[in-house]
């Protein structure tokens, strides 16, 4: 008895002598945030959601003065960008999530953390209603005050109530979804192996149907086609010839929010790599063998048999989030509305972050103008050039997403694209005519989109919020946001700003396509080299970071794992 015997079970065990074991591990340092502390009247903050948002907020928080709370379904952090490489064992689930708890231990101040669903949030009583998710025991149901309330919940897959596809296809959302499409993937080899099954229905079963041509979809029918390719084939070498994977696109290209570079790569690539490129066709209904789409262009019905099939369309609302936004108002909306600072329209105490809201960009047009008439002191409906220059600058200082969505970084480019797309409306060289502005303004109201629903929004507001709260009483003093505000006086702090740092499209086959600040295009393997770099160092802790690398080399020296637990 003793440590050196614990050597020894370290010692049998890794050269693999042992295979069963008894084991009670104790956990280092377990000391839970939850332990009461002397109570002090402290502002309450309630945070829902574990996410890329969530997680970045509490991170980033360091204020002693305020009581959080954080409530979520997931009691870890997962590293979304990875879910693709976890669906086909490139990297192990485990790896990419950080108990959320070993974050909340690293907290001065007072943190609890609650493994629960919210149900409701009652604005009225500043109260949110909690239901316990653990399989354990009966559903408890809790609630839980704040002062101050931050969703970022994010969102749901979206099914545009196609018939079938929550009963019969995978989502690729959650570590639990790729956890499922990896045992799901082998299962289809498994029982295409089966002697009793006829070369016909092999062929249906090693049918793998990817539908969404976005960057989940894409990048997932590349692991799957490495996996398949680089592992499998040698495993089962008789399959072979039985099998295709198919990626469907309702639009006419893959990666359309790419460069148009990066999107000829990919489909050139995914042709060289005989995956099936189906662009033009909407799925209309998913069954459980085989799926019907419909060609945009001729109506035509096709019904195309599968072994497994990975719905990756988009994201939408949740239902408790649908239910919220009736409750305040916004039940018109598709996504809920937040202001520049990120405070949900009409309920000024509560935050909304991530994917489950989006600025409203009809509110920062009517602001726009709003600016126009005050610039035009003397209502004779002109501008002249310098104070237009002057309105511009206030817009860009207010709304930084304007000078994104215009993709310009400069006043003088800023006016240029304005001229541009404006026409007549801006080209006049004196005074601008500001009617005409303002409804040629609104044209360009397309190219004003919501931010993209991606982690690096997300965390960089999660971020912004976690500073705004740092210097509470310090801004409160000194406001530090733009003087002109559609209510009266200055706001408290800058409105957020988002930085756009570049997007990764990993194509398979150690290559991947970014697109990087500026609109650089690099493609290749030396981008997936700065993928690897990137990747490793955005990690949320030095533990996970040595796992996913561990995993990476793993797969390079034995390739990935096709056991079926
Ligand atoms: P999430 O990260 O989804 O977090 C939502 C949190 O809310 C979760 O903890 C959830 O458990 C919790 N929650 C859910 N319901 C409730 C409830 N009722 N009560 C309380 N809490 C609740 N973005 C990139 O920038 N780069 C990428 O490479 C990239 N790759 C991706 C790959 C995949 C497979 C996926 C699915 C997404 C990817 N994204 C990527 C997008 C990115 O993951 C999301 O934009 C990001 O997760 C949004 O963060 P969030 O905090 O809003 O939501």
């Amino acid at each position: 008895v003793g440590r050196s015997t614990q050597w020894l079970w370290y010692s049998v065990y890794a050269s693999g002598g042992g295979l069963v074991a008894c084991s009670d591990v104790r956990p280092f340092g377990s000391v839970y945030a939850d332990a009461a502390q002397p109570t002090m009247k402290k502002t309450k903050v309630v945070v829902l959601g574990t996410g890329w948002a969530g997680t970045s907020f509490l991170k980033n928080l360091k204020d002693p003065s305020f009581d959080v709370q954080i409530v979520s379904p997931s009691n870890y952090f997962a590293f979304t960008p990875l879910l693709p490489s976890v669906t086909c064992g490139t990297v192990e689930a485990r790896s990419v999530v950080e108990p959320i708890r070993n974050i909340v231990k690293k907290k001065s101040f007072n943190v609890t953390f609650k493994e629960a669903e919210c149900f409701k949030i009652d604005t009225n009583n500043q109260k949110v209603h909690c239901r316990s998710i653990q399989n354990t025991g009966g559903k408890e149901e809790f609630t839980v005050d704040y002062d101050y309330l931050i969703i970022a919940m994010g969102a749901r897959a979206n099914t545009f109530n196609t018939p079938g596809v929550v009963e019969h296809a995978h989502f690729l959302k959650e570590v639990e979804d790729a956890q499922r499409i990896r045992r799901s993937i082998i299962d289809c080899f498994e029982r295409a192996s089966l002697p009793s099954i006829t070369d016909e229905e092999r062929k249906k079963i090693l049918h793998f149907v990817v539908v969404g041509g976005g960057p989940t979809g894409v990048e997932f029918a590349a692991e799957l086609h490495d996996f398949v390719y680089e592992d499998l084939i040698y495993l089962y070498p008789d399959l072979e010839k039985h099998i295709t994977i198919t990626l469907l696109e309702a639009g006419d290209h893959i990666l359309n929010m790419f460069d148009k570079r990066i999107t000829a790569f990919a489909e050139e690539k995914f042709q060289r790599d005989g995956i099936k490129l189906k662009t033009g066709s909407m799925v209309v209904k998913v069954s459980d063998k085989s799926i019907t789409l419909k060609e945009r262009s001729s109506g035509e019905t096709k019904v195309l048999p599968f072994g497994m099939v990975v719905w990756s369309t988009g994201i939408g609302t949740r239902p408790v989030i649908m239910d919220f936004m009736k409750q305040i108002g916004q039940g018109n909306r598709r996504v809920m509305a937040t202001d520049e600072w990120l405070r949900v329209e009409g309920v000024p105490n509560v935050y909304a972050l991530g994917d489950c809201a989006t600025i409203n960009q009809r509110r920062v047009l009517e602001d726009i103008a709003n600016i126009f008439g005050k610039a035009d002191k003397n209502k004779t409906g002109k501008l002249n050039v310098e104070d237009f220059s002057e309105v511009i600058n206030d817009i860009i200082e207010r709304y930084p997403q304007v000078e994104l969505h215009l993709e310009s970084k400069k006043l003088k480019n800023f006016v240029q694209l304005l001229q541009g797309d404006l026409g007549d409306a801006a080209k006049q060289s004196t005074h601008m005519d500001i009617e005409k502005f303002k409804s040629a303004l609104s044209e360009v109201d397309n190219k004003m989109k919501s931010l993209p629903p991606t982690a690096q929004v997300a965390a960089q507001q999660g971020a912004y919020l976690a500073q705004c709260f740092n210097r509470m009483k310090e801004c409160d003093e000194n406001p530090e946001g733009p003087i002109r505000f559609r209510d009266s006086g200055r706001h408290r702090f800058k409105p957020f700003r988002y930085k756009h740092l570049g997007q990764f499209a990993p194509l398979g086959g150690e290559q991947t396509a970014a697109q990087l600040p500026g609109d650089w295009v690099s493609i290749g393997q030396s981008t997936q080299w700065l993928w690897y770099s990137v990747y490793a160092s955005k990690l949320v802790s030095w533990r996970t970071r040595v796992l996913v690398i561990g995993d990476w080399g793993r797969r390079f020296i034995f390739g990935r794992d096709s056991s079926r637990i």
